[in-house]
């Protein structure tokens, strides 16, 4: 029996489908919290007070059974020609069915279409009659207040959103159009196995939206590449080729192939400089406006699908840590750590300002993408914080600015750009002795607090937490000097 994921990694690559069917796999940690049973949420939206409620290995017969009687039939399972699906929301309306699909984003797209064709598939197979159908997505103009409104945080929408969030193509002229029978697959399927699996075979497939989780294992001569690696030239369309043509180190590219990328110059010009490159003149450009006393920010958070408390919306994060390393002319540094549990919005900004000064510059590593939304996000929670909150952004820069501009390269970064990586080249002690190494792993240990787990040693999470926090900011004081030093 299979199910749609199934058929989405058998799309994807027949030799992943054949692995995972063996495989034992680390349960699934998802980077956004769920906490509220979303489809209980959208239950109320539908205005459900009674209805049948599929259950994981659910008979599948129970579901057929139950439409002959109940009015509303939720997360039913159903099965036809070897696929199980499981049908989220179906409402009787006179002596047809409204399939209800549930989306727990905020703008539903037409590019999952095997999911929504396969559970259609399955229904008219059965001849199960449909009538309309729509989808439950949550609304990103909701703004919770005291109470979560279900009302207000679900939009019912019979068409898919395109890129700028417009409603487009009706669900059901999409699913008709893109129908397939899946017979012959589901039967290809249930022959593939991990003795008749294809080899590997590098395709797009293989790093696309995200690294397959065998791809070390199927290309496992790519792990032990050196750090001057064709493969390592950023963003180069044609490393692969070049490689196969003998093309093996980034000062060898073909440089009428590559993309001609800041990043790609600093990357060959590393390579044929012995190892590092540094454009002086524009790292000393990118220097000069930074004042005394610097102040290393970063922030740890949370992201919520369903807005946990009052003025957030859905997606929004909660800041939960900050660190700040504050680097006086000298040299010397003082350090002041921030970290709650649940949420201290408003703590955490009135310590921010207390913590940093009022001058000098704030420097921050992706503070674009990150910082400066959070600091952004406390202005706005905190009116009367407001301006003060926001001249830190104004005095911000961001320290990852020299390293994807191509100011500096160094060929050990082996095209990695992360705190983590650079500080590993400065031969100082760093995150290896830590016992959290990267970000999701704070989150993730910061959940055992926030979810008041019982059995866990609170000091010691915490510890931790603040440790590696405190890491990064300090880091960022270790590349600031490295980079002074390259400058001069
Ligand atoms: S790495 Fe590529 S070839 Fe290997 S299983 Fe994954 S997608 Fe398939």
């Amino acid at each position: 029996m299979f199910h749609i994921s199934d058929c989405k990694k058998y799309n994807r690559c027949h030799r992943l489908f054949a692995l995972d069917q063996v495989r034992e796999r680390e349960p699934f940690q998802s980077f956004v919290r769920m906490d509220e049973t979303i489809a209980d949420l959208a239950a109320r939206k539908l205005g459900i007070t009674d209805c049948f409620r599929g259950e994981r290995n659910d008979d599948p017969g129970l579901a057929m059974e139950a439409l002959k009687t109940e009015e509303w039939l939720m997360r039913a399972r159903f099965e036809y020609g070897g696929l199980r699906v499981k049908v989220p929301f179906l409402h009787r309306v006179n002596d047809r069915f409204d399939l209800y699909f549930q989306f727990n984003g905020m703008y539903p797209r037409n590019d999952d279409m095997q999911f929504y064709c396969g559970v259609v598939w399955v229904l008219e197979h059965l001849h199960i009659p449909l009538g309309r159908y729509r989808i439950i997505h949550l609304n990103a103009e909701y703004v919770r207040k005291d109470q979560l409104d279900p009302e207000e945080l679900f939009i019912v929408s019979d068409s898919f959103y395109n890129g700028h969030n417009n409603p487009t193509i009706r669900i059901e002229d999409a699913v008709k159009a893109n129908m397939r029978d899946l017979t012959a697959v589901l039967k290809d399927m249930a022959l593939l196995n991990t003795d008749n699996m294809p080899e590997p075979f590098r395709t797009q497939k293989c790093t696309g939206r995200s690294r397959c989780r065998y791809y070390e294992e199927c290309f496992p001569h790519e792990t032990t590449v050196p750090d001057n690696s064709i493969l390592n030239l950023t963003g180069a369309r044609y490393r692969y080729d070049m490689l196969k043509e003998g093309i093996e180190t980034l000062k060898e590219a073909d440089v009428s192939r590559i993309e001609g990328s800041r990043m790609q110059y600093a990357e060959i010009m590393a390579d044929r400089s012995g190892g590092l490159f540094a454009d002086k003149a524009a790292l000393s450009a990118w220097l000069s406006d930074v004042t005394f006393p610097i102040s290393f920010l970063d922030f740890e958070w949370e992201c919520f699908a369903v807005p946990p408390y009052e003025g957030m919306k859905p997606y929004m994060v909660l800041p939960f840590e900050y660190s700040l390393h504050i680097m006086e002319k000298d040299g010397t540094l003082r350090h002041r750590v921030f970290l709650s549990v649940h949420d201290d919005r408003r703590e955490m900004a009135e310590s921010l300002v207390k913590d940093i000064p009022d001058h000098g510059t704030v420097i921050a590593y992706n503070a674009d993408g990150a910082e400066k939304l959070r600091i952004q996000e406390l202005a706005e929670r905190c009116p009367d914080l407001h301006d003060r909150l926001l001249s830190i952004n104004e005095r911000m820069k961001d320290l990852q600015m020299p390293f994807t501009s191509g100011l500096v390269y160094d060929v050990r970064m082996s095209g990695i750009w992360t705190l983590k990586k650079i500080m590993s080249l400065m031969g100082e002690r760093g995150y290896q002795d830590l016992d959290i190494h990267q970000g999701m792993e704070a989150v993730f240990e910061w959940r055992h607090l926030d979810q008041e787990e019982e059995d866990i040693d609170r000091e010691e999470i915490a510890r931790h937490l603040r440790e590696y926090c405190g890491m990064d900011s300090y880091a960022m004081t270790v590349i600031f000097q490295w980079l002074r030093s390259l400058a001069e």
